[in-house]
């Protein structure tokens, strides 16, 4: 298969959370209970039922409030760091598809939780102690090869969120960073199966 790749164009994000719902009824997630706190981003974090949230960054600039909405989820490192200290415990407790997707297998069990914790540059992983598994966005590997696209790309109606080969998605991306010009950046670079283009590098700073 070819190496796929998400790509996210924060500029064409409107917050709406279709997103974020597609996945939770993609993976049958729960619903989580929140509370108000004085934010509109919610839910307030990651976690074992949540695995792609859109984060509100607050921007101020001459005397003006606006928001930047980033759907914050694994980036399929390639090489990831979270296979690579894994496969110093036990073999095949992290995986890489050949779809460019990092999955965490069963065999995650066997090791100490706070080894992945600690593995993952982007605090993605999240932990469940009844099940002693981790919980991540999982490039909605169970579609791909049935050609779908991820839940999440599918309810996006806006543009922010585009599915395909890889060399396809980047292509996308380096064009949208010339219309966007001046500060529009990639990030987290281009060995990652899940990029974004920030349209403005001074966003990195707050993710
Ligand atoms: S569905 Fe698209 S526009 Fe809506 S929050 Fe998600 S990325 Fe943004
Ligand atoms: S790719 Fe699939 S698992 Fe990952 S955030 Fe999107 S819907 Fe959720
Ligand atoms: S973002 Fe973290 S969990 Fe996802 S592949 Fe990279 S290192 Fe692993």
């Amino acid at each position: 298969m070819d190496n796929m790749a998400i790509y996210i164009d924060i500029s064409k994000c409107t917050a709406c959370r279709s997103c974020q719902v597609a996945c939770k009824n993609w993976n049958q997630l729960k619903a989580e209970q929140t509370q108000n706190r004085g934010s509109h981003e919610n839910p307030p974090d990651l976690s074992v039922q949540t695995w792609n949230r859109i984060r509100w960054i607050e921007n101020h600039k001459n005397g003006k409030i606006s928001w930047t909405f980033f759907s914050d989820r694994c980036r399929h490192c390639d090489p990831p760091d979270c296979k690579y200290i894994a496969d110093t415990f036990v073999e095949g407790a992290v995986i890489k598809d050949s779809s460019g997707a990092v999955l965490f297998t069963e065999k995650i069990k066997d090791i100490d939780p706070d080894e992945i914790l600690s593995a993952c540059p982007y605090n993605i992983p999240r932990f469940d102690e009844a099940t002693r598994m981790f919980f991540k966005c999982s490039f909605c590997s169970d579609r791909i090869p049935y050609g779908l696209p991820p839940a999440c790309v599918k309810a996006c109606s806006t543009g922010a969120l585009n599915f395909g080969e890889k060399a396809k998605m980047l292509q996308l991306a380096r064009d949208r960073i010339k219309q966007l010009a001046n500060d529009a950046v990639l990030y987290p670079g281009e060995e990652y199966n899940t990029f974004w283009v920030l349209p403005d590098k001074g966003l990195l700073q707050s993710i």
